[in-house]
């Protein structure tokens, strides 16, 4: 079977990856090449945690996806995986945490859940003000994103998959699609076509995914510790998640900077127009650092990026068949968590392209409303 992918971030490269490996000859298109900086899959760094509250079809797709990335790192890069640990930082009733503790605890994942003086005596560079406890998982942490996949594309060419730099049009059509059409008028023909193309699936697919797919604007900040001081580096500090503040952060990692960010939705972007130059969140972030992190409050801001998540209205993926192009198939909707779960993700999609069937009810377009209503995190 021949099968073209368009779009080479994270979804896209692990669905090639899987579909070379079931003996599919694959063409993976990207518009600015795999792994580019307007891409999700593009920012420097991507947490993996297996907490997911109640959500078990998550965290099982994450133990999964990290065992898939452990084994390409180990065949390509193992620096790509930095297993810092993730904290979880709850308040007295947080039913997310106590969700995720439960979650765990069923599905056997290691953790530790931390009261709040073992809170304060390991990580006393840490203010937890209102936090009473949390859930730590040793096992979860970084990966390196934008090399990540960029490895990933260079492993799934050494096994067959042509990767082309080109921008597809927009597909017209009811009924099959024979060939896709690039900027420069070139077609390419296939079986069966997977779009996995992030912010920009509504672009191409307008009718079905306006206001179903959202972009929006995500400032990352990197701040400088002082020099010589370690306890915001990896390992004396973990990854870490402040639910209920709607912040999150990785450890200084060689020198980096100490990442943090909002895990809440910013403004809608354009990914191919958008200004990349962050500034919106530095005093409400400054704020949080001077209150969480006191020894960060007036750390230099050393880098920045801006990202965009791709929101579907709960959170949920869309992986689904194109309802008028029965051998389309559109997976995105990665809503600022999807990175970690690349490798489950292809390998779904990817039986879903040989074998035939139905997505479960969840990732369906079907599923996706017009109003943004965030139940998965
Ligand atoms: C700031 C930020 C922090 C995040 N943090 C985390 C995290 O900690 N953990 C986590 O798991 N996830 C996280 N995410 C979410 C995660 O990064 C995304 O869900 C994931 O990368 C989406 O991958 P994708 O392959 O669907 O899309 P993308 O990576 O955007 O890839 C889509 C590709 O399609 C290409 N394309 C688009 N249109 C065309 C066209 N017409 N022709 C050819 N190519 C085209 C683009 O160039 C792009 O490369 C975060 C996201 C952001 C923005």
């Amino acid at each position: 079977m021949n099968v073209v992918i368009v779009g080479a971030g994270c979804f896209g490269a692990w669905t090639a990856h899987h579909l070379v490996g079931s003996g599919c000859s694959v063409t993976l298109l990207d518009a600015y090449g795999a792994a580019n900086r307007r891409a999700s899959s593009g920012g420097e760094t991507r947490l993996i945690r297996m907490g997911y509250g109640a959500e078990e079809i998550y965290t099982r797709w994450s133990r999964q996806s990290l065992r898939l990335w452990k084994s390409l790192f180990e065949r390509t890069d193992p620096t790509l995986f930095r297993e810092t640990g993730v904290l979880w930082m709850a308040r007295d009733r947080d039913p997310l945490t106590t969700a995720t503790l439960a979650t765990l605890a069923r599905e056997g994942i290691a953790h530790e859940r931390l009261s709040r003086a073992e809170l304060e005596s390991r990580w006393p560079q840490i203010d937890f003000g209102l936090l009473t406890w949390a859930v730590y998982e040793p096992g979860s942490g970084v990966l390196l994103a934008r090399q990540a996949v960029a490895t990933l594309v260079r492993d799934a060419e050494g096994q067959g998959v042509v990767s082309v730099h080109a921008a597809v049009r927009r597909p017209l059509g009811r009924g099959r699609l024979d060939a896709v059409t690039t900027q420069t008028g070139e077609t390419i023909a296939a079986d069966t076509f997977v779009f996995a193309c992030g912010a920009w699936l509504p672009r191409l697919f307008p009718t079905l995914l306006q206001d179903r797919i959202v972009p929006s604007r995500q400032e990352v900040l990197y701040f400088g510790p002082s020099a010589g001081d370690r306890r915001f580096g990896s390992p004396a500090l973990p990854a870490w998640i402040d639910f209920g503040e709607e912040v999150y952060g990785v450890p200084d990692l060689g020198g980096q900077g100490f990442k943090i960010a909002f895990d809440r939705h910013g403004p809608v972007f354009d990914p191919d127009a958008g200004d990349r130059v962050a500034g919106e969140t530095v005093p409400a972030i400054r704020d949080y650092l001077g209150r969480r992190f006191p020894d960060l409050c007036d750390a230099p801001l050393i880098a920045s990026e801006v990202c965009q998540y791709e929101n579907t209205s709960n959170g949920d993926f869309l992986i689904d068949r194109h309802p008028e192009l029965e051998n389309v198939w559109l997976v995105g909707g990665g809503s600022g968590h999807g990175f970690k779960h690349g490798p489950a993700v292809g390998e779904y999609v990817a039986r879903l392209v040989t074998d035939g069937g139905a997505s479960d009810q969840r990732f369906r377009l079907a599923a996706k409303e017009r109003v943004q209503r965030r139940t998965v995190y």
